[in-house]
């Protein structure tokens, strides 16, 4: 098959230094082409036995999961303005959501408008 010698030229060779798929295809397609090229060198590859003996890998090791224990509640929270609503006979436009996120506790504020400001003086009080 001419393109296994293509790939045993462009990837085997002492002189073509098993690159991986992105570099044997780069190379090999400044000069070839073939319907289902690249997913034919990715294959080539990735089934490569001196690749898969020799070549060290890029992942890096596993790490230990570290999940945030809160210490107490409305240690962090999230906070979202949804809107704007239609108006009511207050002047209130908006809803700024508070969550407690340790507790899952919602509070929900009506404000007038979408300002830090509004926003800032709701979550103080
Ligand atoms: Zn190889």
């Amino acid at each position: 098959m001419k393109e296994k010698k293509i790939l045993k030229l462009h990837h085997d060779a002492p002189t073509a230094s098993h690159y991986g798929a992105d570099g044997t295809f780069s190379r090999i397609s400044s000069r070839y082409y073939w319907t289902g090229m690249r997913k034919y060198i990715a294959d080539y590859v990735k089934n490569c036995a001196e690749c898969i003996r020799y070549k060290a890998t890029n992942q890096k090791p596993a790490g230990l999961l570290q999940t945030h224990v809160p210490a107490q509640r409305f240690e962090s929270i999230a906070i979202v303005l949804f809107g704007p609503l239609p108006e009511t006979s207050e002047g209130m436009k908006w809803i700024f959501i508070v969550e407690d996120c340790t507790t899952k506790w919602v509070e929900l504020f009506p404000l007038k408008q979408a300002t830090a400001k509004e926003c800032a003086l709701t979550l103080l009080n």
